[in-house]
């Protein structure tokens, strides 16, 4: 089966060429066709389905067809401001042929760049609860057109503490729409939310097995942090890996791993916010052409990167956001290729690692290294104090990176 054959419109087709997919997932087989028709959806579906394109794409078709006005006509809700990036840039990546504008709408940065953007007029909204309130209550967007509601990862945003928002929000909607309803799972809560807010729909449930476009063999090595450096050396060298993303939490980090790497006689470079274009374009080329073996990155620069199916990940440092892992492992193993994702993780990244597991659900695989482990002193060591959060998470990440 085809995109084509799922009746999406030349300029979508279009678009999902220029990104490389030729064949929907299972998501995207049973739910688009549902959606063009105009029926409400009830999907249970994890990250790394190939969700988003599966709301977005009929849903920009939608659009398209349908008279613009001045107002918001269709709303995604998102639980952290992550996904709502990661949605906004779906959004504006498949849409890039069709005259449909959208805003992002998420709080921990101005407001006045969120107002004039909706002041000019937009046809999506894709917006965190708490923020998009905020604007409610200024009157600074309409949600009196809107006419298809979208919620996206609805569990989570319930056990972030959204629901009060949601109702808010819900209350100045039109009764009349359509609305989509997706969650990875479904508890006494999110199924008396879902009966409320939809009108007789279709049922769409992605089984475990065939759950992910995306097959991702995710490993740990407990490793001493002053040994991390030299374990990548040892693993790329040994397995003789040679196309490997590394994240690094820092810009710092990020040069100084790919020096040293160099000097193990590894062809390296690193990228982050402080290179310019021109470099990380220079790096991105001679890393697609195999004349560098290791990139290091940090995660603001690798989400603009437009590298898939990588045979290789490796977490040098967890992320202190467990969303930022999921983004960091879905660089590998695209779409029926397998991928390994590796985490190099040292004792004083216990905390993160539970967090990761807690949001992906299940308990990674911890293989240790002989040589390499941490020693016993290491591992009693207190855990350093969790980074400072915010609502959406810690302050400050764009500084840092
Ligand atoms: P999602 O579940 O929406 O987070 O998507 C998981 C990943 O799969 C994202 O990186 C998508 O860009 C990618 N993806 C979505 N649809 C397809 C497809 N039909 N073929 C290949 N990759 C896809």
């Amino acid at each position: 089966m085809t995109f084509q054959d799922l009746g999406l419109a030349p300029e979508l087709l279009r678009a999902l060429e220029t990104r490389g997919y030729s064949t929907p997932t299972p998501i995207q087989r049973q739910a688009i066709p549902e959606i063009l028709a105009g029926r409400d959806l009830l999907a249970g579906a994890q990250t790394g389905t190939g969700k988003t394109a599966a709301f977005t794409l009929p849903l920009l078709q939608r659009l398209a067809e349908a008279p613009r006005g001045r107002h918001p006509r269709a709303l995604i809700l998102t639980p952290t401001r992550e996904l709502a990036a990661q949605v906004g840039e779906s959004v504006a990546a498949y849409g890039a042929h069709l005259p449909l504008r959208h805003a992002v709408i998420f709080g921990g940065v101005k407001i006045n760049p969120q107002i004039q953007r909706l002041r000019a007029g937009v046809d999506i909204v894709v917006a965190t609860p708490g923020r998009l309130l905020d604007h409610l209550n200024q009157g600074t967007v309409s949600l009196d057109h809107i006419g298809t509601l979208i919620l996206d990862e609805a569990d989570r945003m319930l056990d972030m503490g959204f629901i009060r928002d949601i109702e808010k929000i819900l209350a100045r909607l039109p009764e009349s729409r359509q609305t989509l309803f997706f969650s990875a799972t479904f508890n006494d809560e999110i199924k008396r939310l879902s009966r409320r807010l939809l009108n007789a729909p279709t049922h769409v449930q992605v089984s475990e097995e065939n759950a992910t476009a995306v097959r991702i063999q995710q490993r740990v090595i407990p490793v001493a942090k002053t040994k991390k450096r030299a374990l990548l050396s040892y693993l790329v060298g040994s397995q003789d890996w040679r196309q490997v993303l590394v994240f690094t939490r820092t810009k710092h980090g990020a040069n100084r791993l790919a020096r040293q790497l160099e000097q193990d006689g590894l062809p390296s470079a690193a990228i982050h916010g402080n290179k310019s274009q021109g470099a990380r374009t220079r790096a991105l080329a001679a890393f697609k052409a195999g004349d560098i073996r290791v990139l290091v990155a940090t995660d603001i620069a690798a989400r603009g990167l437009d590298i898939h199916q990588l045979p290789h990940v490796v977490n040098f440092e967890l992320p202190d956001t467990p969303e930022d892992y999921v983004h960091r492992i879905g660089r590998t193993g695209r779409a029926g290729h397998q991928g390994e994702a590796l985490s190099l993780v040292s004792p004083d990244e216990s905390r993160q690692l539970r967090a990761i597991e807690r949001l992906i659900g299940e308990r990674l695989e911890s293989t240790p290294l002989p040589g390499y482990e941490p020693s016993a002193e290491e591992r009693a060591a207190p855990a350093p104090p969790p980074p400072r959060r915010g609502r959406n998470g810690p302050r400050n990440r764009q500084a840092r990176r």
